[in-house]
Parts: structure tokens; sequence; C-alpha cells
């Protein structure tokens, strides 16, 4: 196990390597930073150059510093690195902490060295934090650490925060000031060569003072892992990420950005569905969805109930509320006749209420406590507008203060208010989370919500399935052992067959004759097809008859198909002759795996037949893949439908699929020379238990 980060959280004795009282320059801001929060442990500044800062006594070298150091902050330039981490480790340094940049994110040079200086590390017994970071705070009273840059000091709050980028972590220190959420601990991990997000989810996992947990990646330094952790954490505690590098742009964007690659966004995507992740599009939204979580219960269910005191937001809020999946349903009969007795008659007892616009304090709060009351709703949301004429959005919001904070229900507030009604609530205690505009507000409640619905569910776990693994090595190493490639039809199926999942009965024979006799063994009617290394969509050039009724028709079969397939430029000693039973009448499903650079295996499902890649319906998934996880990519393709019946015709059973999916994790995960593979299609039927594969491709290096 690594040793503990708390060297880095929770230093004792803190050495600035490159303390300055330059003010303008990134040393003499973070001495000034470290000084300004009021660190409760003691600091050290090291620069050969100068006697003292900020009244500080300055060392020539980290090795004068007269007791050992826990962390040490290392901010001189690039060409002084390697040295200043070499004294600190010899000096006893637990963390070091590189805030200087130049090192993967610009070259190879650069990547060496970064590595040289984490193995350093490694071999010190030290955690490295960087370099290319922007340091860390820990808002604890305990320790009131910040040895970031940030021009402003971080608002203390809920949230753990762990950054893959330094500047961006600036900007997110103000969107939080707007809102009025901050951080119990804030890492920037910058080229993350040692600390990584996996190490900061462990450190969170159990730490009460980190309620929420939040991330900005470009990329996973160990995606498997990161999905293993994840999983634990979020039925305990929430996780919301924003991960960059979404488009192919925009991972090229990141790649250069940090040094890191990243891939496409299907495997960000299974990741967060699987590890049950809240995945935010922007870092102002995934502090939308933390204020949320962070100040409120989690909502029992999708109903909304909106109060307002002017019509056009009501509508906007009912619009985006309807949007987000959230419902408005009608008032409970009680509800509506406690609200008519407090409001005017011309007040909308609908969902959303209008309390139009003579409405004052008073009555909001009156009336979020009679629909905080009502047992059809789970979230009640207020819309205040500043009417000129009634009354203030201050005073309101004040005025329902009494009312959230002893809500047991999530309630949330829209104040579509000037800015300095912002920059004056936020100094309330107990403030509810409050929101700019109703569309921000549904958005991050429809994130809160989906969390919530999924953390009631049982944990995900993944099932042991017994597979023949010895005899399924020894076949794929035949095809490795000739330098990889498909493997042969029999193989292929024999390969499935080890791997639990069933296969039509099949046949593979040179001769007419011997396609006969198996024919007769399968029991007609049977399917002929071509099976050659150089054939790989058999029906593309006339390798695949269908219903074959008898011996004549066989025979018939294979004349036609050596002639079509003489036609396509197949000389007849590259194939031979796979014979198949005939299962008419089931729906085409995909059921295929590949790997990923930065996910390892992945599982793919979707609609399988001839129109898979022109309709790209297909779900990929991470693996190992629990069921839950299966079942869900099974039930989010968008055609959906088409397997649980539309227009008359009876749905299938989704189970075979469902297993399928675990069966090939399963084998992809437990068998790496397994590249690519490929069930197309695997025929389900509305009959339990009917579901059978009958083509297939596994390719092995
Ligand atoms: P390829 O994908 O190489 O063209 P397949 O073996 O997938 O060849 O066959 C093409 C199509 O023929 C399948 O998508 C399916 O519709 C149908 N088919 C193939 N084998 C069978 C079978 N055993 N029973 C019923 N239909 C089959
Ligand atoms: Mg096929």
């Amino acid at each position: 196990m690594a040793p503990s980060l708390d060297p880095l959280l929770r230093p004792r004795t803190i050495a600035v390597i490159g303390a300055t009282s330059r003010k303008e320059s990134l040393g003499g801001k973070i001495t000034a930073r470290l000084f300004d929060a009021g660190f409760t442990g003691r600091v050290y500044l090291v620069n050969p150059k100068q006697e003292s800062v900020r009244s500080t006594r300055c060392y020539k070298s980290v090795l004068d510093v007269p007791e050992k150091i826990d962390l040490a902050l290392i901010i001189v330039p690039l060409a002084g690195v390697l040295q200043a981490v070499a004294e600190c480790l010899k000096h006893g340094a637990k963390a070091i902490c590189i805030i200087t940049a130049g090192f993967g994110e610009i070259g190879a040079e650069g990547k060496a060295l970064q590595e040289k200086l984490a193995a350093m590390c490694r071999e010190a017994g030290a955690r490295l934090l960087g370099p290319n970071c922007m340091g860390a705070v820990n808002n604890s009273p305990a320790v009131a650490l910040d040895s970031t840059f940030s021009p402003s000091p971080t608002l203390s709050g809920p949230l753990g925060f762990a950054s893959q980028s330094g500047s961006l972590g600036c900007a997110v220190i103000n969107l939080c000031e707007e809102r009025g959420i901050g951080f119990s601990q804030f890492v920037s991990i910058g080229n993350k060569v040692d600390v990584n997000e996996n190490d900061l989810l462990e450190a969170w996992e159990n730490d009460d003072e980190v309620p929420v947990i939040t991330l900005y990646l470009e990329s996973f330094a160990d995606a498997d892992q990161f999905l293993e952790i994840a999983r634990r954490i979020t039925p305990k505690k929430p996780i919301v990420l924003v991960k960059a590098g979404k488009t192919a742009a925009g991972a090229k964007a990141a790649s250069s950005h940090t040094g890191a690659l990243s891939a496409g966004d299907t495997g960000a995507e299974a990741l967060c569905r699987q590890a049950g992740i809240i995945r935010a599009d922007s870092i102002g939204e995934m502090l939308d969805a933390a204020l949320i979580l962070s100040r409120c219960p989690l909502p029992e269910g999708r109903r909304v109930a909106v109060l307002t005191n002017a019509g056009g937001p009501g509508i906007l809020a009912a619009d985006a509320l309807a949007e987000n999946g959230l419902e408005l349903p009608p008032l409970a009969e009680e509800t509506r006749s406690r609200l008519r007795a407090i409001l005017r008659p011309d007040a909308s007892l609908a969902n959303p209420v209008d309390m139009v616009a003579s409405a004052g304090p008073q009555q909001f709060r009156q009336c979020l406590e009679i629909l905080l009351d009502d047992p059809n709703i789970d979230t009640v949301m207020t819309i205040t507008v500043t009417p000129p004429l009634f009354c203030g959005v201050y005073e309101t919001i004040l005025e329902m203060l009494p009312a959230f904070r002893a809500a047991k229900k999530t309630a949330i507030a829209v104040a579509m208010a000037a800015e300095e009604f912002y920059g004056r609530a936020r100094t309330i205690e107990g403030l509810p989370p409050v929101f700019h505009q109703p569309e921000d507000a549904a958005k991050a409640l429809a994130r809160v919500v989906a969390y919530a619905e999924r953390r009631r569910l049982p944990q995900r776990t993944v099932r042991t399935i017994a597979q023949d693994d010895a005899a399924i090595a020894k076949l794929l190493a035949k095809q490795s052992a000739r330098g990889g490639g498909y493997l042969p039809a029999d193989d292929t199926f024999r390969v499935l067959e080890a791997a639990g999942l069933r296969v039509a009965p099949w046949a593979l024979v040179d001769t007419p004759q011997d396609a006969v006799r198996e024919a007769r063994r399968i029991g007609y009617p049977v399917v002929l097809k071509a099976n050659g290394e150089a054939i790989v969509h058999k029906s593309d050039i006339g390798g695949v008859a269908l219903n074959i009724k008898d011996d004549a028709a066989l025979e018939q079969a294979i004349a036609t198909m050596r002639a079509k397939l003489a036609a396509a430029g197949h000389a007849p000693d590259t194939w031979n002759l796979f014979l198949q039973a005939f299962r008419p009448g089931g729906r085409e499903v995909i059921i295929g795996s590949s790997r990923d650079d930065s996910y390892g295996p992945l599982v793919m499902f979707g609609l399988g037949g001839t129109f898979v890649e022109v309709l790209k319906d297909v779900k990929f998934g991470l693996t190992p893949t629990a069921r839950e996880d299966a079942e869900e990519m099974v039930r989010s393709i968008r055609a959906i439908k088409i397997l649980t019946g539309a227009r008359g015709q009876a749905g299938v059973d989704l189970d075979p699929a469902i297993e399928a999916i675990e069966i090939v994790a399963r084998l992809v995960r437990e068998h790496s020379s397994i590249v690519e593979l490929d069930v197309n299609p695997l025929l389900l039927y509305p009959e339990k238990g009917k579901a059978i594969a009958v083509d297939a491709r596994i390719r092995v290096k």
C-alpha cells in the first residue's frame, strides 16, 4: 500500500523551497497565501538569496531547517527542481508538492524527469503531488492549509475537489463564490505522476469533512481502479465529475494540455453509469448539483412542486423540469384547500402554484410549508422574482429560511434577482441551494434525483461466472501461434461454448458427402455458410444460404455457393463448409468487445444485423460488468422498443442478451489475447431459453 496522504493534506511542518518576497512571483504568492490562511503548523522558508520573507527567517537550504518536515512545496525554476527534491527527501520530507511546470506536459524529456522524481519519492517512502500543479487546500480548522497561488482564498465548505487543471482551479474558486459554496479540501493533481484522483477518492471515502466529492479530470490515471473505488463510494457519498475531452477535438486539446491521452467519451460515459457517478457538463453544473447534495436530504422521488409569484418563470420551470425527466403532479386536495385559505382568488392552485405578484414574504413561507407537507411531492422549488412594488427577493428568502431549514424534503430556491442579492444572501447561515435560473435548478435537481434513485437500489456486484479457461486458452493460443488474427469458425464457436454461451449446433466439413451426413445429424432445416480466412462478411458474397430443407437442397446450395464464391475470387481450396441449425424468427442483437488504451476491455451491445454500422445504436460497458450494468446497457439503447415489443410485435426475452454481455465481459477480461470479439447476431425470441448465437468472430493478437 502507498504511504498515507496525511503529510500532504494534514502536514504539521512545511518547507517552502523558493519562498520570496517578490509579490508578483509564484513563490511570493504561495508564501503569502500560506501565511494568510493561518496554517496551524510550522512553516520554514528556504531561499539562499533572501534573509527573510514576511518577517520570517529564510534558510539557505532545506538541510539547515532545524526539524523534519512533512511537506515540501517546490516552487524553484525547472533547472533546480531535481536538486531541491533530492535535498528535501534527504531531510526526511514525507510529501513533496511540485508547483513548477515544464514536465510531461511539454514533451519526452520532461516526462522522463517527472518519472525520475516520482521514483526518488517512491524510494524514500514519500508522496509526490504534481508536478505542474496548483497545490492543495485543507480548510479544516485543525489544519488551515492553503498552498495555492490563487488570488483569493477558497471558501470553506463541504466539497472535496480534485482538479487535473491548475488554472481551472482558480476559475472554480470564483464559481464557488458566486454560489456561496466552498471546499473542505481542494487538491490540484497536475501531471499526477504519483498522487492521482484514485488516491484522493480513497482519502475522502471515510472523511466526514468531505460529504460531497467533486472532480475535474482530463484522463483517468487507472480507470479499472477508479471504477472499483467509485463503485464502493457512491452508495455512501456522491461523486460529481466533469470529464473533459468528450469530443475528438476536446480530447486532443486535453492531451496536449496535461500530456494525458484521452479516449473518446464512450468509456467515460460507461464508467460513470456503472460507478453511479453524477456526470456534469461544466464546472458550474458540477457545483449546482453539489449545492443540492450538500444542503438537502436526497429526494425521495421525481415529483416536484413549484411555488412562484410570477407566471412566466413558473412555465419556464415546468418546461425545464419536464425536459429533465422530472414530474409536476397535481397537488393533493388537502394541500389545495389549505392554499386556497391564504391566497387571493386569482392565484393558481395547479402545479406550478402561482401566488400572483401581490404575494408577500409571509405567503411564500406559508405556502412553502404547506407544499412540503403534500404527500404527492418530493421536492419543492420556490421561484422568487422581484416585482418592483411588493417585496424584495432578499426579504422573501429570509422569511422562508426557517421553513427551508426545517424541511425534511428537498427544497430549493430560484432567485431571479440582481447580482447584489447574491452578494448579500451568500453570508446567510443555513441558506437553501439558491439558483439564478429555473433551468439551472431543474438540471441540477434531475442529476441529484437520478443519483438518489440509484442509491436506493441494491449495490451492484459482479458475479462469478465459471468458464473453461484451460480449453479457451488453448484455442486462443493456437491462433496466436499462427501470428494472431481471426479464429476459424469452428474454434470461434468452441471458445464461445466453453465460455458458457449457447450456440446453434454446427459442423465444419470439406465435402458435400460429409455435409449431408452432418446436416442429418444436426437436423434439417440447416444453414450453409462459407468459412475461410479471407471471408469477412459472408452474406455479402453469397456465403450464407438459409433454410435448407433436405439433402438435395443442400447439395444444390453447395454448388451455388461454390459458383458465387469463385466469382467473388475465392478459390475452392481457400474455404470450407460450415453447417448450422436454422433458427428462424429471432430478433438480432450484437454483443461485442474491443480494447481501449485508457479503459481496458470494453463490452458492447446493440441491435444486430446488417444495419448496426449505420444506426450506431450501441452502448458500451466497462469490464468487469455487473448484471445490472449489462441490463442498463441493453435497456438504454434508443431502439429498445424493437426488442420489448412495438406495433403489435411481441417482445423478446432479454435475459439471454444480458447474460451474454456478462459472459463476454468475463471472457475478454480473463483472456487478454482477445483484441476483438463480435457475436452478430445473437438471436433473441419471445420464448424463454431459446436465444442462440449464430455468427461470431474473435480476433487474437
Ligand atoms: P455474415 O454476418 O458474415 O454475413 P451471418 O452468419 O451473420 O453472416 O448470417 C447473416 C444473417 O443470416 C444473419 O444476420 C441472420 O439474419 C441470418 N442467419 C444466419 N445464421 C442463421 C441461423 N442459424 N438461423 C437463422 N438465421 C440465421
Ligand atoms: Mg453476422
